[in-house]
């Protein structure tokens, strides 16, 4: 089974913390041990695990990404919106985490964040919860 999340970006880039809707969806699974894929089905949007204790990493991060890959650039794509795309490809579109116990195994800092590189918009965060 999929379960999805509803995550609703209020900027263009915005980083949205959503580990504890992780843990939810994990816990609601029953399942002790596994694997917890996270997709996100966007061309646009992305997903990262980084640290969620200092606000100010993910700024940084969003603030770098912007100087590497600025909004309006001489871009082939002319929706408006290239720079989002090539940021969704540098952060990727998935990423997973160990279940361990009914729990989700993160490091002492870490969370899992949906980041928003063409909001705002309502989006979805695809969670698959597999055993073993
Ligand atoms: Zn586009």
């Amino acid at each position: 089974m999929i379960k999805a999340i509803q995550v609703k970006s209020r900027k263009r880039i915005e980083f949205i913390d959503i580990t504890q809707e992780i843990r939810n969806a994990v816990s609601e699974s029953g399942v002790s041990d596994g694997i917890c894929w996270i997709f996100v089905p966007h061309t646009t949007a992305g997903i990262t695990i980084n640290e969620n204790a200092d606000p100010s990493v993910v700024v940084d991060i969003q603030e770098q990404l912007s100087k590497l890959i600025p909004y309006h650039s001489h871009y082939k794509h002319l929706e408006g919106n290239a720079d989002a795309h090539i940021k969704s490809t540098i952060t990727n579109i998935n990423n997973y985490c160990f279940i361990e116990n009914g729990k989700i195994v993160l490091g002492t800092w870490q969370g899992i964040f949906f980041c928003e590189y063409d909001g705002p918009r309502t989006r979805k965060v695809l969670v698959k919860i597999i055993e073993g």
